[in-house]
């Protein structure tokens, strides 16, 4: 293994050569085939999970189902101190946790930390709204009643997540759930899963210490057959589903068929708009840094830059000369800026991407290719690349999930920008740059950006947990993290209660008997 530290961290995290994939808790077991993980950075082995059968998920929803019998009576505070123990075991653990994030799924050491405290601050988050699931009290038509609307746990969450955040998926999903009395099973993807086998051991302590019973967080491991089984189930009122749009519609259709509840944060193709009052600088670091944090693997990431034609050759030739500086390598060195792509069918799209964008009539003004040689064993790591294309081109119009950014030119008023931005099938995160503020306004109205995310001079990749996260069109709809995404956690109950001897029925309806 390469020496960064790896061999220490995975010992802090309990993951060893062989891991059993299923978990209730302290119980690990599983009888399912060896999915091996090796490493994108270097290419090598870094263990095995043993995947979830059929019958080990009945064990899993046996343990679950019983689990929230106590988990739900408990008082939701409560729950949130279980949250904070959580937070701080997570602090403990944050550089070995980060350093296999990185190692694993291929970001930067200091991404893979930001990951970490990603999850450190959904806790914090959690427990403060652990004394906050408010509902309503409205005003009764009907003399001596009372109404209001209280929420209610769910029951078992079903988490579905994939490669590019291994771990701060689930705590967003998980750390919220949890203080709504819900509790969770977990189908980490099948190209990071290491990274779940180590969450699991982290919190497992903590409910253990807790004298909680097993079921409350559960582990399941496997492709898309093992994500299926919950999907299908209709002991999981709630399947939470992050990846491709691809994956998404498969998921809804199968959990709607059963009138279950999805929340789904699929793919985007995020852009910035570059308008003639923008700050040249702040818009190379962010369109750079958008387009090449984490190898332009994020759901975030910026994909499409719309300049306006009088800045279009500035802005140009600033990303060009940004892009030359780019040092591509090992990402748990700290000096690198881009890391490898996940795995070699990764990079097959990605080549792909560059030959369909030349035969649509694009022009690659940074050419990309991959990279050889010494550092370079695993396969993985490719140039960042930028092409000058149109709007329509189909591959511009797909989410290439890798680091190609596509140079779009726009003439005339910030309308016609906004129009560009809008005209594709994901609705992630959006962002203009200007200091133009009736440009600003006009993006963030009502006929500006359709996406879940609008940034001010900002770019479009890394968000606050404070706010609700998610996206429209295929992005799926869902939100999590911030604001009130608690709320889709819960089941909402109206109650009505009489205080009086007189039964008077609503609207006014005489029943006389
Ligand atoms: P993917 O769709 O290939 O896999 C995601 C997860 O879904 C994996 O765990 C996989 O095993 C599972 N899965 C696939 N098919 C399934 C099925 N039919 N039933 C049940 N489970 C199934 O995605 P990926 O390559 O791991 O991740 C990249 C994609 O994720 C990109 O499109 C990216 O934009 C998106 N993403 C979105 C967000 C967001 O919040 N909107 C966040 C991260 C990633």
């Amino acid at each position: 293994i390469t020496d960064f530290g790896i061999e220490k961290a995975l010992k802090t995290l309990g993951v060893k050569d062989i891991n059993e994939g299923t978990s209730t808790g302290l119980n690990n077991f599983s009888n399912g085939e060896v999915l091996e993980s090796c490493s994108p950075v270097d290419g090598l082995l870094i263990g095995r999970v043993k995947t979830t059968t059929k019958k080990d998920y009945e064990n899993v929803m046996d343990a679950a189902t019983k689990a929230f019998k106590t988990w739900r009576v408990m008082p939701a505070p409560q729950r949130g101190e279980i949250v904070r123990q959580f937070g701080e075991k997570l602090r403990e653990k944050k550089e070995a946790l980060g350093k296999l994030v990185s190692y694993e799924m291929g970001k930067s050491f200091q991404e893979g930390l930001g990951e970490v405290q990603e999850m450190i601050d959904i806790c914090d988050f959690a427990v403060g709204l652990s004394r906050q699931l408010h509902g309503l009290t409205m005003h009764s038509e009907r003399p001596g009643h009372r109404m209001y609307e209280q929420y209610h746990p769910l029951g078992v969450v079903g988490i579905i997540s994939a490669f590019n955040f291994p771990v701060a998926v689930w705590s967003w999903n998980t750390a919220l759930a949890w203080i709504c009395g819900d509790v969770c099973v977990w189908k980490p993807s099948e190209k990071a899963p290491l990274c779940g086998i180590a969450c699991q051991n982290i919190v497992a302590e903590v409910f253990a210490k807790n004298n909680l019973p097993e079921g409350i967080s559960c582990l399941i491991n496997g492709d898309y057959r093992v994500g299926e089984m919950m999907t299908k189930d209709v002991r999981i009122p709630l399947v939470s589903a992050t990846g491709s749009t691809r994956m998404g519609k498969i998921v809804a259709q199968e959990v709607a068929s059963r009138l279950g509840k999805s929340l789904l944060e699929l793919g985007g193709n995020n852009a910035i708009i570059v308008t003639p009052d923008a700050d040249i600088k702040m818009t190379v670091i962010g369109a750079v840094f958008g387009a090449v944090g984490t190898a332009g693997q994020r759901c975030t990431s910026t994909r499409r830059l719309i300049i306006h034609e009088s800045v279009y050759d500035k802005v140009k030739n600033a990303i060009v000369d940004a892009y030359k500086q780019l040092r591509i390598g090992n990402p748990l060195d700290e000096n690198n800026h881009v890391g490898p792509l996940i795995d070699k069918d990764a990079v097959k799209m990605y080549l792909n991407a560059l030959e369909n964008v030349v035969e649509e009539g694009g022009n690659l003004v940074i050419e990309g290719g991959v990279l050889n040689g010494e550092g370079y064993e695993s396969g993985c790591y490719v140039k960042p690349a930028i092409a000058e294309a149109q709007p329509h081109y189909k591959i511009v119009q797909h989410e290439t999930f890798a680091p190609v950014l596509y140079l779009l030119k726009y003439k005339g008023g910030v309308e016609n920008a906004i129009e560009i931005q809008n005209n594709v099938a994901q609705g992630l995160s959006s962002a203009i740059m200007t200091n133009n503020l009736r440009e600003a306004e006009r993006f963030l109205s009502v006929q500006g950006s359709d996406c879940g995310i609008a940034n001010v001079n900002i770019g479009t990749s890394g968000a606050e947990i404070g706010g609700a996260f998610g996206g429209e069109k295929e992005t799926g709809g869902g939100r999590e993290s911030g604001s009130d995404a608690w709320k889709v956690y819960m089941r909402r109950q109206t109650n009505t209660i009489n205080y009086t001897t007189e039964l008077p029925l609503a609207q006014g309806i005489k029943f006389d008997l």
